[in-house]
């Protein structure tokens, strides 16, 4: 087999220019042509990981299989190449230090002085090269987050140009950077790029491939201008033009070569033609789909959008897949009230209740679910969503006045949701919730196991506190239905009303597990339930 090749995919001049579309984009074109590949993202933060930070600081918190609280980067990853993306997948400054002073403290550097080089930058790259060797990848592609400039991320780009020297051939660096348009002269300005490129270079890394991300697109001679001045060769410069989907950046860089432009640099066969079949029959379905679908989120980050990111994605990949454009509303819990929930639930075909943490908006959750129930409008809780679904139904239908999760109301009498034994003693915040992937076993006969068309499935979780068991029998004789368990522990996955026409709740997040190649089956079927109450709906006025 042939060595495991290494790209870099940097940024400059701005941030948010879509580094990890980019990257997604270029990986997605290798996999299409037979190349295995992943995905890596540096996070040059001391944040061990992200499972700490709230989302006005770093949007969602998205997590993988082997249950790491990851950069929501890696959401685009798996979407984008249908993979499951590990631990190994992203790295922050926090994690490389923690590992060189457990190695210090352990003795490894006996008599040394331990430095940012050789022993951070060495600690990085073990981290680039272990991911490829480990699962014996063709490319893994690793995407240096931050500007190129700022302090945080030197020691990161250090390693990169340490690891051109060793790698040659093998190894390959993308950088991404902004063109503007200035409205008074009437001409996009490439100075910034030029600034840009100067400054990677004085780091000692040159470009193999520039990127350039307008608004509008650039002729030839503009292209051909960057390239002469940044000592990239002609054809190496890409333009991201500004489109109406993430999803149709990598068809856009398929046609100015890319892959092509890639995989001669790095003396790769250019491999099979490239199957990209099922990823244009999705772009071409998303183009067909004119008729809407109107789902609203309850959440209490209304004002983010990338506090939903995967949320929002397996809904549109599903509305996609049920022929439907989808017109989605966040709606903030804080502010809906018995008054309004009508006038700002209303006219939904569906309604997604978000997960969460704390007590701030939770009572608006309650409100829209009981608005949600009573109007029979399908309703899928996911996580705290779930748990307010279950929270609810305790209320209004068990009469358990006062019922609540322990996380709201540590001295509630009905503890419909309460920590694990296990989570009673855990004292750190990092990484000490239920994460990652579990089994659930589906109830024959549910709306769960006509989805998934199989009794066993495996999702990703992200919580603290569970569904009791306690008060299944009593849920169950009132109509909730404990429909997914998990085999193993006997705790309950899905709840479900089977009289109402699409109302379920998960304890596990199936939003991690949806792509544009497979769509979750959960977000599919809530889908076509709201669209057939749309019809229904329509049919009715
Ligand atoms: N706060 C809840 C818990 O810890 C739900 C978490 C979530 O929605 N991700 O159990």
């Amino acid at each position: 087999m042939a060595d495991t090749k290494y790209i870099f995919v940097t940024g400059g001049v701005v941030s948010s220019l879509g580094k990890g579309i980019i990257a997604s984009s270029l990986g997605k074109l290798l996999q299409a042509r037979g190349y295995k590949v992943t995905i890596q993202k540096f996070d040059p933060y001391i944040n061990v990981d992200p499972g700490t930070l709230n989302p006005y600081e770093h949007g969602e918190c998205y997590v993988t299989v082997d249950g790491h609280e990851a950069d929501l980067d890696l959401g685009h990853y798996e979407r984008f190449l249908n993979i499951q993306t590990t631990k190994d997948n992203n790295i922050t400054t926090g994690r490389i230090y923690q590992n060189v002073i457990q190695k210090e403290r352990r003795g490894d550097y006996l008599g040394k002085t331990v430095q940012v080089i050789p022993h951070i930058t060495d600690e990085i790259k073990r981290n680039v090269k272990s991911l490829g060797v480990k699962n014996r990848f063709d490319f893994v592609i690793t995407e240096i987050g931050g500007t190129v400039g700022d302090i945080e991320s030197t020691p990161f780009l250090e390693a990169v140009r340490q690891l051109r020297w060793e790698l040659g051939k093998n190894c390959f660096c993308l950088h991404l950077t902004y063109v503007p348009y200035i409205a008074a002269a009437g001409e996009v300005k490439t100075k910034p790029t030029q600034h840009s490129v100067k400054e990677l270079q004085s780091l000692g890394i040159q470009p193999d491939m520039l990127v350039l991300r307008t608004d509008r697109k650039l002729n030839t001679d503009i292209l051909d201008k960057v390239a002469l001045f940044c000592n990239v060769e002609q054809g190496a410069v890409m333009q991201s033009i500004d489109v109406s989907t993430i999803y149709e950046v990598p068809v856009m860089m398929q046609k100015q070569g890319m892959d092509e432009v890639v995989l001669r640099k790095m003396n790769m066969p250019l491999g099979g033609i490239p199957d990209l079949e099922r990823w244009n029959a999705f772009l071409q379905k998303r183009k067909d789909a004119k008729k809407e679908v109107r789902i609203k989120l309850v959440g209490k980050y209304a004002e983010l959008p990338d506090a939903y990111k995967s949320i929002h994605e397996s809904l549109s990949q599903a509305a996609i897949y049920n022929e439907r454009k989808l017109v989605l509303d966040v709606c903030h819990s804080e502010k809906i009230t018995e008054e309004n929930v009508a006038e700002t639930l209303g006219n939904a075909d569906g309604i997604v209740i978000a997960p969460g943490f704390g007590q701030r908006g939770i009572e608006g959750k309650f409100i829209s679910l009981t608005y949600a129930r009573e109007h029979d409008i399908p309703t899928f809780g996911i996580c705290l969503g779930m748990q307010c679904m279950v929270i609810e139904y305790a209320r209004s239908i068990l009469h358990l006045k006062d019922a609540n999760s322990t996380e709201m109301d540590p001295q509630t009498v009905y503890k419909v949701i309460d920590l694990m034994e296990e989570q009673k003693h855990i004292t750190n915040m990092g990484a000490s919730m239920r994460l990652g992937a579990y089994d659930c076993v589906l109830k024959k006969g549910s709306l769960a196991y006509k989805a998934y068309g199989k009794t066993k499935v495996q999702e990703r979780h992200r919580h603290r506190y569970e569904f009791n068991n306690f008060y299944k029998v009593q849920f169950e004789v009132a109509g909730m239905k404990c429909t997914g368990i998990n085999p193993d522990s006997d705790l309950v996955e899905v709840v479900e009303v089977p009289h109402l026409r699409w109302y379920l709740g998960t304890q596990f997040h199936p939003e991690y597990n949806s792509t544009v190649i497979s769509p979750n089956p959960l977000f599919m079927s809530f889908m076509n339930a709201a669209a057939s109450t749309r019809e229904l709906r329509k049919k009715e006025a």
